[in-house]
């Protein structure tokens, strides 16, 4: 594989076959078969359901399903997370664009602030992508983002090597909010890649409310349904 095929990887990253387009990294077939959610009035939203069993989040929104036929876009996620394609973060969003155009209509947020993430594993990692997610969010919307609102404090054991009950059970002393960067917002806008157990987002939630941020909403890019998340490998 040459440099420029990992730039500009030649096969969709979805389906894998040969793509002739250079504008996107899907084939057509698949960009006309993203499994989109729609946002709004008469738009089921499990996310929001599950997301309020234990707290009083006032949004929650992610314009993809992990589910389903048409699942296999989280394969551009797991090449921007772990081949280290920075760039798909702004393919993703632009692809996620119609979705989040009508939550950004409906809703005002005074920030966004992505999921924090260890520093060590940022070391490792190259990056968060959480963070470039929020900054293409944030460029695209003309919203502020504040990266620095939350950090993680621990290293915590990977998703992948834990039980399903260990992962509803993330430590809530986990993350931490700065109490002067937390005062100056109303309305946070919390923002991850995938929602599967919403124990991540959770722990977020108590950290921003422990500095008492009157509210608090979450966005991620992929929601992974109960019934398939406990059917399938789940984010890693
Ligand atoms: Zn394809």
């Amino acid at each position: 594989m040459s440099l420029l095929d990992l730039y500009f990887p030649k096969h969709c990253l979805v389906c894998r076959r040969a793509r002739a387009e250079k504008t996107t990294v899907l084939c057509v077939n698949c960009a006309a078969n993203l499994p989109t959610q729609n946002y709004g009035r008469g738009s089921l939203n499990q996310m929001l359901e599950q997301a309020q069993l234990n707290k009083e989040v006032c949004h929650a929104y992610a314009p993809f399903l992990n589910a389903g036929e048409n699942g296999g876009l989280i394969n551009v996620l797991y090449q921007l997370k772990y081949a280290k394609r920075a760039f798909l973060a702004r393919d993703l969003v632009a692809l996620a664009s119609p979705g989040l155009d009508s939550f950004f209509e409906q809703h005002q947020f005074d920030v966004l602030a992505p999921v924090p993430m260890h520093f060590t594993k940022i070391i490792q990692r190259g990056f968060n992508q959480a963070a470039l997610l929020t900054r293409e969010i944030g460029k695209r919307y003309a919203l502020a983002a504040d990266p620095q609102l939350l950090s993680q404090l621990s290293r915590k054991k990977s998703q992948a090597s834990k039980t399903r009950s260990e992962r509803h059970e993330l430590d809530v002393h986990l993350f931490k909010a700065n109490s002067v960067r937390a005062q100056r917002y109303r309305h946070v806008l919390l923002v991850d890649d995938v929602f599967t157990t919403g124990s991540t987002l959770g722990a977020c939630f108590e950290a921003l409310k422990k500095q008492a941020v009157p509210e608090v909403s979450y966005l991620t890019l992929f929601y992974t349904p109960l019934e398939y998340a406990a059917k399938r490998p789940l984010e890693l």
